[in-house]
């Protein structure tokens, strides 16, 4: 393979916190390295439309603190397509770029590794999505600051709810997975947590929030991840309250809040290490790769495998634990 000369990087999907920490791991590493760096505004559709700028060690000052991307982010349905993907192609290569660092979800990984199999540009991508939810890595950028911005909502919920003797529903991102709900609930001391990846009854729920009423509890909080298949926080709070009437009831869907804000100290740390771990896995040879992080190590993965394998359970023993620490 011929020695890469410059590397291209964008981010893609979703906003995530800590792309940006990421960002200028892959700048600063790159250019450590003697390579030269692109990025590339709006991820795919920014490389259809041209939009390149020239990257340089200080173009990335004072951004490891920034929420969201400096670098903008985008949904692009022309990339979709095979002409759309041919387009990006030429204006790579027009503008020399020679590999790609992507950063974001499966969608975003899809896209790379259709682009690297037709083109044979090298890729290594990292998993940037708030949602915990990729193969290969027990953390993706962005999910440990989103899990604590909601647990800092149920802090702030249940001083209400107690004060008022209220049940609430809080609703939280996750459509397939509930990563964000099992975490945050348990964080949070909630009462019970519906999750995508396992069927609540709601006659159940009421059973649990009777019992919580009969031993004197004045408040309950109940987490649901947005992918829960009873229909959302507004369906569960409706019919749970024609049953139920033993507190106030309210919902709060938490949504896009959960997205932004500064990235915790994990975030910043894990968007350096994989952006510097990526930019050394494509000089050294690598390609259509996820880096990320297993035990404490940075591990790459065969993309194929981070979107295609769902083989990672919930984790059964913490939702256990959940229901046994809120009686
Ligand atoms: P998040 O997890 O935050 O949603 P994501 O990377 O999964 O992030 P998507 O919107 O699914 O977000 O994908 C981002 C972009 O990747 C899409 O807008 C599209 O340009 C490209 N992409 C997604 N799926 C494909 C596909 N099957 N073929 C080609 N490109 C794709």
């Amino acid at each position: 393979m011929a020695s890469i000369k410059k590397i291209g990087v964008f981010t893609s999907g979703g906003d995530a916190p800590g792309m940006n920490a990421c960002v200028r791991a892959v700048v600063r590493t790159a250019i450590y390295l003697g390579k030269e760096v692109v990025g590339i505004h709006q991820g795919y559709q920014g490389m259809i439309d041209k939009k390149f700028i020239n990257m340089d060690a200080r173009s990335v000052r004072n951004i490891i603190q920034l929420g969201g991307t400096v670098l903008k982010t985008a949904r692009c349905a022309e990339f979709r397509t095979a002409e759309g993907r041919e387009k990006a192609y030429k204006n790579l290569v027009e503008e020399g770029i020679d590999a790609l660092v992507p950063i974001g979800g499966d969608g975003t990984f899809t896209g790379a590794e259709l682009l690297s199999g037709e083109f044979g540009i090298p890729v290594v991508c990292i998993p940037g999505t708030i949602d915990n939810d990729l193969y290969g890595s027990d953390f993706t950028l962005g999910y440990d600051t989103a899990t604590n911005t909601v647990i800092e909502a149920i802090d702030k919920i249940r001083d209400t709810a107690a004060s008022h003797d209220r049940l609430f529903f809080v609703e939280v991102m996750g459509r397939d997975s509930g990563c964000i709900a099992l975490h945050a609930g348990v964080a949070g001391g909630a009462e019970a947590i519906l999750l995508p990846e396992k069927e609540t009854a709601i006659d159940d729920l009421i059973h649990k929030l009777e019992e919580g009423a009969l031993s004197k509890k004045s408040s309950s909080i109940v987490i649901i991840a947005e992918g829960d298949k009873n229909g959302g926080a507004y369906n569960v709070a409706k019919r749970v309250k024609e049953k139920f009437n033993f507190y106030d009831i309210k919902v709060t869907i938490l949504g896009h809040l959960q997205r932004g804000g500064t990235p915790s100290s994990f975030d910043r740390v894990l968007g350096s290490r994989m952006g510097y771990a990526a930019v050394r896995a494509i000089i050294a040879g690598e390609t259509r790769k996820m880096v990320g992080l297993r035990g404490n190590m940075i591990q790459l993965t065969p993309l194929e495998d981070a979107i295609h394998n769902h083989s990672f359970k919930l984790e059964e023993d913490l939702l256990e634990m959940a229901t046994i620490l809120s009686i």
